[in-house]
């Protein structure tokens, strides 16, 4: 897949803007930071997003289950997951024009690795060794204001004696899951449980529109496992390569990832079970979402970077030429039995499972993330292409807001068959769209633009036709922009297969 000329990323949010796919929120008001609207095509491609990752990851195993969890959560447990008192995001504010700033913005070039874990007098030694300025006036009076913490607080109830949160990550709500997961399942490790929902940050610094935003859409699934006896079935992913940039490489300088084969990051010293599902996410990145193979890097984070809990992370990222490089997309970590301790402590119940061999246990959890949103822009630039003056989304017909449109030619004439043949697709439970507005020049560019795979032109021929089931239709591929005379049941049976998303084979997980 190739494109003439990357595309900047305020052209790219204006065509996102003019075809309905998103905008920002309270739009007439001016908008507000850090939050956007979908519109009909952004909330159908989101929808097919979640779908097409639900697919895929709860595929991997009959025990991986979808929960749909309260968006809000009592203080009891953003204390004990310690969202409350580490959830924050260290802040300089300049004196003299008093703009705020994240640290880790203001000290990037000196400390690429961010400064998770620093203490407020680390960073003002930090700014004032590297005699760092103001990145909007330059002056050096630099502060640092207490501690922000970037979850949405209030009151909960009418007393005023009680907080509650709105969820700063959706993995929580599957952590609190878990006990009532086991009583009601199989009883048995593996067990995921997958939460696709918003979550919210009072995020200091908004940008980028769908990268660091107030209120944004995971896809969150926890694999709880017993460590001593977690075997994926390894040797058939063995073999695969995986565009990895480990740590030390980065140490000697490099960007690009190396393909290694996953039984070389196993022998290395990577556990079998994290690497089964690196395979597994990049499956999913490559083959279903279909980014350009050489646009995908795991990106590994060192001690200093991870969250201390975190025993292994690399990060999913795809090279998004309209932000400037690579973007994480999603995570895969290793969190070990913190999560489920936590919560242990903090609602003195025993997390804990006995298990059929008499061991009792408090299960480590690996957890795969998505950002939703970042995708879905990322979607965009991978697959937006602007050449001579046309402009075509190339997303999978299963991604593609409106898989198919029908078009009538001229629509006094034609449109009576044009809405049966709709209907007929939307009985199939197809969602078909009808466009009868200018020349079919013109509606073949607005349905590219928005991705529509199939356009379906019934013109005098299809009318002409007596019998319903032998009438034909000229067929459009967006890419190809191949052209055939179809049936309608032929359409119908192309592009029921186009929507389904893949699936990987399920298999039995032990362990
Ligand atoms: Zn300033």
């Amino acid at each position: 897949m190739s494109r003439s000329a990357a595309v900047e990323s305020d052209q790219l949010y204006a065509i996102l803007r003019r075809r309905g796919v998103l905008w920002p929120t309270a739009d007439v008001y001016g908008g507000a930071q850090g939050l956007v609207d979908y519109g009909p095509a952004g909330a159908a491609l989101k929808r097919h997003l979640e779908e097409a990752w639900a697919a895929w990851f709860l595929g991997v195993s009959p025990d991986f289950h979808r929960i749909d969890p309260a968006e809000i959560l009592p203080e009891a447990v953003v204390r004990a997951s310690g969202h409350l008192e580490n959830f924050t995001d260290p802040e300089v504010v300049c004196d003299h024009c008093h703009a705020h700033f994240r640290a880790e913005t203001v000290l990037e070039k000196a400390r690429p690795e961010g400064v998770d874990g620093l203490s407020p007098a680390q960073i003002g030694e930090l700014l004032t060794q590297q005699s760092a300025r103001c990145p909007s006036c330059g002056s050096k009076e630099l502060a640092i204001p207490r501690p922000f913490n970037l979850m949405f607080g209030f009151d909960f109830g009418a007393t005023g004696r009680e907080r509650a949160y709105l969820r700063p990550e959706t993995a929580q709500s599957s952590y609190l899951a878990f006990a009532r997961m086991w009583d009601v399942g199989r009883r048995r490790l593996p067990l995921g449980i997958a939460t696709i929902g918003r979550a919210y940050r009072n995020e200091i610094a908004p940008r980028q529109v769908l990268f660091r935003m107030r209120a944004f859409t995971q896809a969150e699934l926890q694999v709880f496992f017993d460590p001593e006896h977690f075997r994926p079935p390894f040797p058939t992913v063995a073999d695969e390569l995986l565009p990895v940039l480990r740590v030390d490489r980065r140490r000697a300088g490099a960007e690009a990832p190396d393909p290694t084969p996953a039984r070389a990051l196993v022998a290395d010293g990577l556990p079998e079970f994290y690497v089964y599902f690196l395979v597994h996410v990049h499956r999913f990145l490559r083959d279903v979402l279909r980014y350009p193979a050489d646009a995908i890097r795991f990106f590994e984070k060192s001690d200093a970077e991870r969250a201390f809990y975190n025993r292994i992370q690399f990060d999913a990222e795809v090279r998004v030429e309209s932000l400037g490089g690579f973007k994480e997309l999603g995570a895969l970590h290793y969190r070990g039995d913190y999560d489920l301790s936590r919560h242990s402590a903090g609602s003195g119940r025993d997390l804990g499972v006995t298990l059929g061999d008499g061991r009792h246990l408090v299960p480590h959890v690996l957890e795969i993330t998505f950002g939703v949103d970042r995708n879905v822009w990322a979607l965009a630039d991978a697959g937006l292409s602007i050449a001579d003056g046309r402009t075509v989304w190339r997303l999978p017909p299963y991604l593609a807001p409106t898989p198919v449109a029908v078009l009538p030619l001229i629509a006094e004439e034609h449109g009576r068959v044009a809405d049966a043949w709709r209907a007929a697709l939307g009985a199939a439970g197809i969602p078909a769209v009808s466009d009868d507005r200018g020349s079919i020049g013109r509606r073949y560019a607005r349905m590219d633009e928005v991705g529509t795979p199939w356009c379906v032109t019934v013109d005098s021929e299809t009318v002409a036709e007596a019998d319903p089931a032998r009438a034909t239709a000229t067929m459009r591929e967006r890419d190809s922009r191949a052209q055939e005379r179809v049936t309608l049941d032929t359409l119908l049976d192309r592009v029921r297969r186009g929507v389904v998303p893949p699936r990987p084979a399920a298999v039995e997980l032990s362990g």
